[in-house]
C-alpha cells in the first residue's frame, strides 16, 4: 500500500491544501485538494474516493474532479461516506451546484456515484477493505480504515477527545491521524471535536494500554497558524511515549507496505 499525502492542512492558501490523501494512486481518502494536488493524468487513475465527513474542508474539489471526469469521459467513480455525508453532498455541494454529475445528463451516466457505507462494516471498494468508525467531531464523522494485504491504516479524518472508543474496534497498523490545534487552545479543540498533541498523547496511551503496541503514526490536518506550536508540542510528545510521530506534508509519498 503507497499513501500519498495530497494536502495535510484544513486552511487553504498558495502553500498550504484541504485534506486529501491516495492509495496507490486509485483509492482517494477525501477529497479537500483532489484536483489542485495532481495531474489530470493523475486524476483518471482514480477509481473509488471514500470521504470522513460533510465538511468542505475534506469534500470540496468532488466538483472539479467529477466535472474533469465528466468533461473527460473517465469512467464514473465511485464515492463512499456514512449516510450524513452523502445527503449532505446530494443536497448541497454537489446536488445544489454541480446536480448533473450525481444524475447524469440525458443519454450520458453520472461523474459520480455516491455510495452509503455502514458503520462497522467490511465494504470491499477496489481491492481494499474499508471500515467506517463513529468518530467525535463537531459533525457527524468517520474514520476509515482502509485494509489491503496484511496492511491496515487508519485515518481518523477529523477527530477530538473521545476517539479511544474507536479502539475498541480497530487494531490498525498505521495512524494517519489529525492534530488541528496546540495544546493552548486546548478548551476551543474540545469544544469543536479536534485533537492537540496532549489529546493524540492521551488517546495513543489508551491504544497501547488497550493493544499493547503503538502504530506508526502520521500527523495531518494542522491549523497553520499553529503549525509551530503543534511540531513542537508533538515532538516532546514522541520523546515522553518513545515512539515516533511524524508530521507530513504535501506530496509526501510512504511505502506502508503489503
Ligand atoms: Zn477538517
Ligand atoms: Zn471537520
Amino acid at each position: 500500500m503507497k499513501l500519498r499525502i495530497l494536502g495535510t492542512n484544513n486552511m487553504s492558501s498558495l502553500t498550504t491544501r484541504w485534506p486529501a490523501y491516495l492509495i496507490d494512486g486509485r483509492l482517494a481518502l477525501d477529497a479537500g485538494s483532489l484536483t489542485r494536488s495532481l495531474t489530470f493524468e493523475e486524476q483518471s487513475g482514480i477509481r473509488a474516493v471514500a470521504l470522513s465527513h460533510r465538511h468542505v474542508d475534506h469534500t470540496f474539489d468532488l466538483v472539479p474532479f467529477g466535472l474533469n471526469a465528466k468533461v473527460s469521459g473517465w469512467p464514473a467513480v465511485d464515492v463512499y461516506g456514512i449516510q450524513d455525508t452523502i445527503d449532505s453532498l446530494r443536497t448541497g455541494l454537489l446536488g445544489g451546484i454541480a446536480p448533473v454529475l450525481i444524475e447524469g445528463q440525458g443519454e450520458e451516466q453520472a461523474a459520480l456515484n455516491l455510495n452509503v457505507i455502514d458503520y462497522h462494516k467490511e465494504t470491499t471498494v477496489l481491492d481494499y477493505s474499508i471500515v467506517a468508525v463513529p468518530v467525535p467531531h463537531a459533525v457527524e464523522a468517520a474514520g476509515i480504515q482502509v485494509t489491503a494485504g496484511g496492511t491496515k491504516l487508519f485515518y481518523t479524518g477529523d477527530a477530538g477527545q473521545g476517539l479511544s472508543e474507536a479502539w475498541k474496534h480497530l487494531a490498525p497498523d498505521v495512524l494517519l491521524t489529525e492534530c488541528s490545534h496546540g495544546d493552548e487552545n486546548r478548551t476551543h479543540a474540545l469544544r469543536v471535536g479536534h485533537l492537540t498533541p496532549g489529546l493524540l498523547k492521551e488517546t495513543l496511551v489508551d491504544f497501547k494500554g488497550l493493544h499493547g503496541y503503538l502504530p506508526r503514526v502520521l500527523v495531518t490536518h494542522i491549523n497553520p497558524p499553529w503549525e509551530e506550536a503543534v511540531r513542537t508540542e508533538l515532538a516532546i510528545v514522541s520523546e515522553e511515549l518513545g515512539h515516533e510521530i511524524l508530521v507530513t506534508e504535501s506530496d509526501m509519498t510512504f511505502d506502508l507496505g503489503s
